[in-house]
């Protein structure tokens, strides 16, 4: 059987034009995806059902058990942490937050560790965005600072930047330039018109300096800014001015480096100046493929985008506070159910020092950094292959995700909604 635009659900890009040959029930041919989606589609190493630590042993047991587990051990705690959620859909999303708002836990998800910087920058000034399709038909600019699109998001390039048609660009490959910033010649790199290197922490003042450019100011820029040229900075900061339409991608590069929300703040700031000359855009390069959407749902639910606290009863939004890394390494949460993310894997050392001594639950379809420090594991089906559901594109396009085969597991929408309704039943008694 082959399953026509199918969803790849790796990257923020939620390419729709997938096809997925099945057989037997297994994933046995991908055609359209980059490496990292064939690599989803193909995926082997599922679990085969959910786990508990016994001692130094993991014992299989039942669905009914584990969910039963997870949601003894968050109405027993006091300060449950509810993490992750930018793997898996909107729908399981949802059901999350109402979880923590019953229990009175903390719900963060992945974005209080990647674009959070972002969001808080567009919460002062603004989101200029725009779709991608937009940016496929009309930009004949496009700068990608602080991201490496070749690696992590591989088809952006070809089917919305530099080798993608363009309905307003008579030969978008010659029409279309492409500008990367960054602080090494990385491969997007090599394949772009122009290539700013700069010194690592150094975007802000180049932000700056070519806001100032673009304002008339060029005389009052110093010889060099962060290690760019003011003769470079000038030719960028005119190509910009002539573009027709340009559009800005950015991506950790950027809102993780000194300076955080302070550089999207001036790289939003600097699309606003260009938008007097001409159009201008700006959007950043989300990672897993629904991160937009957990921040998209907890708004429309709680008002706020990530790190939500309901110990107080109602929502309370405080990053740095109520974000999962410090309530990990200020040792306050007795409990944490993971959903849809891996924070072994990229958490400070601390706060997996605390969630070793905590009891914690994870619904992942594969074994993870994270596994080692569960005390149950379930597995679940994966959105987009096994289970469907609505995920958010980078650019805040809503898009349903399809189910190319069967299988026995549950998804994580319908495994927190058993483990919601327990715990609702126990909340009535
Ligand atoms: Fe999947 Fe992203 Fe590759 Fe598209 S670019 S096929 S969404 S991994």
């Amino acid at each position: 059987m082959i399953v026509k635009d199918a969803v790849c659900p790796f990257c923020g890009c939620l390419c729709d034009d997938i096809e997925v040959e099945v057989e037997e029930g297994r994933v046995v041919a991908v055609t359209n995806a980059c490496e990292l989606g064939t690599t989803k589609f193909m995926g082997e190493k599922r679990m085969k059902n959910p786990i508990l630590r016994v001692g130094d042993e993991w014992k299989d047991i039942t669905y009914d058990e584990a969910v039963k587990y997870a949601a003894d051990m968050l109405l027993a705690a006091e300060r449950p942490l509810l993490y992750g959620w930018s793997g898996t859909h909107g729908e399981a999303q949802c059901v999350g937050v109402h979880m923590a708002e019953l229990i009175h836990g903390v719900i963060d998800n992945t974005s209080s560790v990647c674009h959070g910087p972002s969001i808080l920058a567009i919460q002062e000034v603004g989101h200029p965005g725009c779709t991608l399709g937009v940016v496929k038909n009309r930009a004949d600019l496009v700068i990608y600072w602080g991201s490496n699109p070749i690696d992590a998001h591989p088809r952006h390039l070809s089917r919305y930047t530099r080798y993608a048609e363009g309905f307003f660009l008579e030969n978008a490959f010659r029409d279309r330039k492409v500008i990367v910033v960054d602080v090494r010649k990385t491969e997007s790199a090599n394949i772009a018109d122009e290539f700013i290197k700069i010194r690592p922490g150094g975007d802000y003042a180049v932000l700056s300096a070519l806001r100032a450019i673009v304002q008339g100011k060029a005389d009052t820029i110093p010889r060099t800014v962060a290690g760019v040229t003011r003769e470079q900075l000038v030719r960028v900061a005119n190509l910009c001015k002539s573009a027709k339409f340009g559009a800005v991608y950015f991506g950790l590069g950027l809102t993780m480096t000194q300076g955080k929300y302070k550089n999207i703040r001036n790289a939003i700031e600097l699309v606003s100046e260009l938008s007097r000359h001409t159009k201008f855009t700006i959007s950043a390069m989300r990672g897993h493929y629904n991160v937009y959407g957990s921040n998209e749902v907890n708004t429309w639910m709680t008002g706020y985008p990530f790190g939500i606290d309901f110990s107080r009863g109602i929502a309370f939004y405080n990053p740095g506070e109520t974000t999962a890394v410090d309530i990990l390494a200020r040792k306050e949460c007795d409990a944490a159910l993971i959903v849809g993310s891996d924070p072994a894997a990229h958490f400070p050392r601390k706060c997996l020092e605390h969630l070793a001594e905590i009891p914690v639950v994870q619904l992942d379809p594969y074994p993870n950094a994270t596994t080692a420090f569960c005390n149950v594991q379930i597995p679940v089906a994966v959105t987009g292959i096994d289970a469907e559901g609505t995920a958010y594109r980078m650019d805040g396009v809503p898009i349903r995700t399809r189910r190319v085969l069967s299988s026995d597991y549950l998804s994580d929408e319908e495994v927190l909604a058993r483990m919601y309704a327990l715990m609702q039943e126990a909340r009535e008694r």
